[in-house]
């Protein structure tokens, strides 16, 4: 196992992968930016390195200052959480050309995931059923056209390098298409430096369900369930539950299977998400995430595994010690994610917090890194906490996550749990009939009363 592990990011993550290196009794390193040096990840570490100004790019994405702070610290890896490197093939080689473990899957199959296209074929490959599209990326609109006539309008054009929901056009019509594929490349060269762009049949009533995989390099691979995370704004996840209300355990085996096993012949390392686009009953692979995901601890409540742990040893090359059959599944768990913004109209709202008080009892967890008297820089992501909640199932769930909110205080900052308070006690919510559009119908509804 791992001496000291550098957390090479910020926030309730970071908190989260300390937490797990201290129950193993690994010794753990925090950076920081100018802005967070009086960050709950920097005072709970055993020592922190400031690695550069605010500006992520020129701190949390620094692959110089990061290595620097392994050298100095003599830290043996590297978790990088989510979001900043840790879907970033580079970091991955230069921390190995250093010696020093990447907390996560090889640099190849960061690579061949972090394209969109390249995963799809690979994906296509193993056996995991895609979503109906163009087979690689489309230059001319032309080529675009004759694809989009061939599965059917509505079209969405997606962008190869795309990630956070950006880079992404729906075209309703061959009228529509022209436009959406400019707009769609404008925006993808400006956030990825890529313009590649390909298509796939625009689902107009799925749900997002996602499956977790746990393997270990040597061609072990267990799925451990799924996760619905079809409640989304702007195609980002603002709710998450598992098991998913839509899933029976036949239905749950049967995709969890073909993704494990697709993980064995890979042979794939660490944690990685497979994800699904789910419509009348069949399921329409989207992409691989190859990191811990923010929404892990629903899988950790209804699995009683430590994700990240597992993810520690798998990368420590400790063979994974579970069989399929040695994972199960108990009760139901949902996650909120708590965002420094205005619950109506979602502008971010930075500042000091005057007053914290999290909610707590009998299967209520808040990861977060904040605290009373913390000023939330405005530099980075406004998420702030997850509130997750268990219960024996999903009605336990639903009740202990109101009477949770309800508990949740927090002032001087604005806060999207109002939001979730609205949410909790929606019929279809509670019925758990939702699709992956059913947010913004509800935004958009109730932004008129
Ligand atoms: P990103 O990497 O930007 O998050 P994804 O491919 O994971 O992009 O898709 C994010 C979300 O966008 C999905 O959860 C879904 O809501 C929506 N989406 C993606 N592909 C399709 C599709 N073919 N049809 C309908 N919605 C889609």
């Amino acid at each position: 196992m791992f001496d000291k592990v550098l957390i090479a990011n910020r926030g309730e993550i970071a908190l989260r992968i300390q937490r797990a290196c201290k129950e193993l009794g690994i010794a753990t390193v925090a950076v920081h930016s100018t802005a967070d040096a009086d960050a709950m990840h920097v005072r709970l570490a055993d020592e922190s390195v400031c690695i550069g100004p605010p500006a992520a790019r020129d701190s949390y994405l620094n692959i110089p200052a990061l290595i620097t702070a392994c050298e100095i610290t003599g830290a043996d890896a590297v978790h990088p959480g989510y979001g900043f490197l840790s879907e970033n093939a580079k970091f991955a080689e230069i921390l190995d050309e250093h010696k020093i473990t990447f907390i996560g899957p090889t640099a190849e199959h960061i690579r061949i995931m972090g394209d969109k296209i390249a995963a799809k074929d690979t994906a296509r490959k193993l056996g995991i059923p895609c979503v109906p599209g163009s087979a690689g990326a489309v230059t001319t609109d032309a080529e675009a056209l004759a694809v989009a006539k061939d599965i059917g309008f509505p079209v969405l054009v997606k962008a190869a390098s795309g990630g956070g929901g950006r880079g992404m056009k729906v075209a309703k019509t061959a009228a529509d298409l022209s436009e959406a594929l400019s707009t769609a490349r404008a925006e993808a060269k400006a956030a990825f430096g890529d313009d590649a762009v390909y298509l796939e049949k625009y689902l107009t009533k799925p749900r997002h369900i996602e499956i977790q995989v746990l393997a270990d390099g040597k061609g072990n691979a267990v799925h451990v369930g799924e996760r619905d995370c079809s409640l989304q704004r702007r195609h980002q996840k603002v709710w998450e539950e598992a098991p998913s209300p839509a899933l029976n355990a036949d239905q749950r085996a049967k995709i969890g299977e073909t993704v494990a096993s697709a993980m064995r012949k890979l042979k794939y390392r660490g944690v990685g998400t497979v994800e699904f686009l789910y419509e009348n009953g069949q399921f329409y692979f989207i992409e691989m995430n190859t990191r811990l995901q923010v929404e892990h601890p629903v899988t950790e409540a209804i699995t009683g595994l430590d994700l990240v742990i597992e993810q520690l040893r798998v990368a420590a090359g400790i063979t994974l010690p579970y069989k399929q059959t040695d994972i199960t599944f108990s009760g139901h768990a949902i996650e909120c994610r708590v965002c420094a913004e205005n619950p109506k109209t979602f502008r971010p709202s930075p500042g000091k917090i005057t007053y914290w008080h999290p909610p707590g009892g009998l299967g209520v967890r808040v990861d977060s890194g904040a605290y009373q008297g913390y000023t939330i820089p405005p530099h980075y992501d406004s998420l702030i906490g997850k509130l997750i909640v268990q219960g024996k199932n999903r009605n336990e769930c639903l009740m202990r996550l109101r009477r949770a909110l309800s508990e949740f205080v927090i002032d001087g900052i604005e806060t999207t749990i109002p939001l979730f308070g609205d949410l909790a006690n929606q019929k279809d919510i509670l019925d758990g009939v939702y699709d992956i559009h059913w947010l913004e119908r509800y935004l958009e509804q109730s932004e008129g009363k």
